[in-house]
């Protein structure tokens, strides 16, 4: 999947869509193509949902309008997964799968206690989709999604791309909740080496995480 752009604003016309939505909420659009082929995104679905709840358990805990209840009919039984995300069995799931993990990243990193989401399929080209996030702040929202779009693609590009999510978020909340920003303080904080340190300060710099001062540099 490639980002095609970030878009903020309030579009007020999404509280038909999704009940879930605050009132007058600010709501990130990000526009999305698939670029592989619809079986690829299918077949991976259900190891990439169970690795995903793996990674994020919280997702467990979240609300999904968006699809069906229904596993019955599928090519594939996920109903041991136990996930309240909805599933229709096509490339959508993946990429409403993106929205619930930005949606996840964005409550941890920004201490937000609620947040929707919704994500649409553009009739042409149909390889393309807007997803919405709602945000207090976009710097937050749009690491959020670049991370998210990241973990996704780690799992289901080949050959597949490690990515350490857990580090990631592990920093990005130690520094997002507590304002530490000072090198020496988050290694001993986290109990990372230098190196260590500096090469996930290096990925937030990628996924453009907004550090608020100067660089930690350890
Ligand atoms: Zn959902």
């Amino acid at each position: 999947m490639k980002l095609i752009g970030f878009e903020e604003g309030l579009f007020p016309e999404l509280d038909n869509y999704n009940a879930g939505f605050n009132k007058g909420s600010r709501r990130l659009k990000v526009t999305i193509d698939t670029l592989a082929a619809k079986t690829h995104y299918i077949e991976n679905y259900p190891e990439l949902l169970f690795n995903t709840l793996d990674l994020l358990p919280n997702i467990r805990n979240h609300r999904c309008s968006h699809g069906e209840n229904e596993h019955a009919g599928r090519d594939y039984d996920m109903s041991h997964i136990f996930s309240p995300i909805k599933i229709v069995g096509d490339v959508i799931d993946t990429v409403h799968l993106f929205e619930h993990v930005a949606l996840e990243i964005q409550c941890q990193v920004a201490e937000m206690q609620e947040c929707s989401g919704l994500t649409c399929n553009y009739w042409e080209p149909e390889t393309r989709y807007d997803v919405f996030i709602e945000y207090e702040e976009a710097p937050i929202a749009e690491f959020s999604c670049l991370t998210s779009l990241k973990l996704i693609n780690s799992q289901i590009n080949t050959p597949e791309e490690p990515f350490n999510i857990r580090d990631v978020l592990m920093l990005a909340t130690t520094i997002a909740r507590q304002g530490v920003e000072d090198a020496g303080s988050l290694s001993s904080h986290l109990g990372w080496s230098n190196g260590k340190l500096n090469r996930i300060i290096a990925e937030l710099q990628e996924l453009k995480f907004p550090f608020s001062a100067h660089l930690p540099a350890a």
